[in-house]
């Protein structure tokens, strides 16, 4: 089997990775490491890198590569806010994987913190501080890999490329993937990447489900702007600009904008089926089915706003400003809409759409300027993909692996854009976890137990996509 398979290979024929044995790597002594990867990831817990202080940890990084014989370069629009770069070179048989994190994390507000957030303080089980969840446990995944790639002198078939990133948390000014991509795109040019993005549920003490981030929504915000004659709040006016906005905003408030599906949304509802319980499998299996659909998408606008996000672009009023005195008519009031678009979206021709269901003159749609650019989500066809997907049946048997779409928006978009094939990671937490103490929440932790099988799970991932065979 082995031999026929690298026959394949050699006379270029694409065969499935699966059920193929792992590459012929050194097997690490997973607890013995287990006190350097805690180590490792306290300690990059324990650097406060909030927002225009990301140089610490590339110090951090910088020492523990450098010193272990691993060059680094860093790269810096701002000198608090450097990158990082370290490259493990392969024979060039097949083009470079990145691997990413980005060092930053959000803010804090102490009070609310039953211990210090940047202390790594290990209690019940669990790692506390910011960034535990997001985005060290990744960022410390990686440097163990990139560590255990040199110690092990694992011979690559494609270079392996570190990335530490600044401000992708708030990367106004550019410091971070953007200033990455624009100048130094050939530093970190690959033809998979993997980073934050996905994750892995946990219930009844085991982990029964791994999503893989495949794809992500497109941040299309707009203003609806409505102008009309200003005049005394006595005498009523037709055109008076707020009457004209707050119809416009309770229009595309209630828009059921298209439904439609794409590989990875449909590949995600359908394996989400084969798990859930019989009455939301019902639902699921409803929406992939043309004369259903309707019926379960209504379900899940009034039962769980996420799912419905994922069916289609979303459009959701969040500011409103008007008015200057209670006896004044505004000549202009405005809203601001947080529209999503799904990947494939043609964002004009939305707007378009939009204008359509106003129907109103007097309201101007005026988009507001996008940092992250439309991004087509990635291939599940890939080697990466499904080499993916397999380490998580190991590392985690009997857990669904499904593909995932994710409402929000993260640096891929940036990779992704560029054609590079990138796909979301994360370790497992309980669902009550998740939304107690969630990335961005005022309480941040990681149970221990889930920190070195995902470590685990990205050494993996880079020895089977990467080593020589
Ligand atoms: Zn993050």
């Amino acid at each position: 089997m082995k031999r026929l398979l690298v026959l394949a290979v050699a006379i270029g024929s694409v065969c499935s990775l699966r059920g193929q044995t792992p590459a012929p790597v050194k097997a690490v002594d997973w607890d013995r490491l287990r006190p350097e990867i805690l180590e490792r990831y306290r300690a990059l817990v324990q650097i406060d890198t909030t927002a225009g202080r990301e140089t610490l940890a590339v110090d951090y990084l910088k020492r523990v590569l450098e010193g272990e014989g691993i060059p680094t370069r860093t790269f810096a629009l701002d000198p608090d806010r450097a990158n990082l770069v370290a490259r493990l070179k392969g024979n060039g048989s097949k083009r470079p994987l990145l691997i990413l994190a980005h060092t930053d994390v959000v803010g804090v507000q102490r009070e609310k913190w039953p211990v210090d957030p940047f202390g790594a303080v290990i209690k019940d089980g669990y790692i506390w501080g910011r960034g535990s969840k997001d985005d060290k446990p990744v960022l410390a995944a990686n440097l163990i890999a990139m560590l255990m790639l040199k110690r092990l002198g694992v011979q690559l078939d494609r270079d392996v490329i570190f990335l530490a990133e600044s401000g992708e948390e708030a990367d106004l000014t550019g410091v971070g993937i953007n200033y990455m991509v624009r100048e130094h795109f050939a530093e970190i040019e690959a033809e998979f990447a993997m980073t934050e993005g996905g994750g892995a549920t946990i219930d009844g003490g085991r982990v029964t489900r791994v999503n893989i981030g495949t794809a992500e929504k497109l941040p299309a915000r707009v203003r609806l702007v409505a102008n009309g004659m200003a005049g005394h709040g006595s005498a009523p006016r037709l055109d008076n600009a707020l009457v004209h906005l707050g119809a416009a905003v309770e229009k595309v408030g209630r828009w059921e904008t298209p439904m439609r599906l794409n590989d990875t949304t449909r590949t995600y509802f359908e394996k989400l089926a084969s798990i859930s319980s019989p009455e939301r499998a019902a639902i699921y299996k409803a929406l992939l089915g043309a004369t259903t659909a309707a019926t379960a998408e209504r379900f899940l606008r009034e039962h769980s706003p996420g799912e419905y996000s994922m069916l289609r672009t979303s459009v959701v009023p969040t500011m409103l400003k008007a008015g200057v005195g209670a006896n004044v008519i505004p000549s202009e009031a405005e809203a601001t809409l947080d529209i999503r678009a799904l990947p494939d979206e043609d964002v004009d021709r939305f707007y378009a759409e939009m204008a359509k269901v106003i129907a109103d003159p007097a309201v101007k749609i005026v988009p507001i300027p996008q940092t992250r650019p439309r991004s087509p989500a990635s291939r599940l066809d890939t080697d990466m993909y499904r080499v993916m997907e397999q380490v998580a049946r190991t590392i985690y048997p009997g857990a669904t692996v499904l593909p995932s779409m994710s409402t929000g928006a993260s640096d891929q978009a940036q990779l992704r854009a560029k054609g590079i094939q990138s796909y979301g990671i994360g370790p497992a937490s309980t669902e009550s976890d998740a939304l107690d103490y969630p990335a961005h929440g005022d309480v941040e932790r990681l149970a221990e137990s889930s920190l070195y099988p995902f470590v685990q799970y990205v050494w993996n991932v880079v020895t089977e996509i990467a080593a020589h065979r």
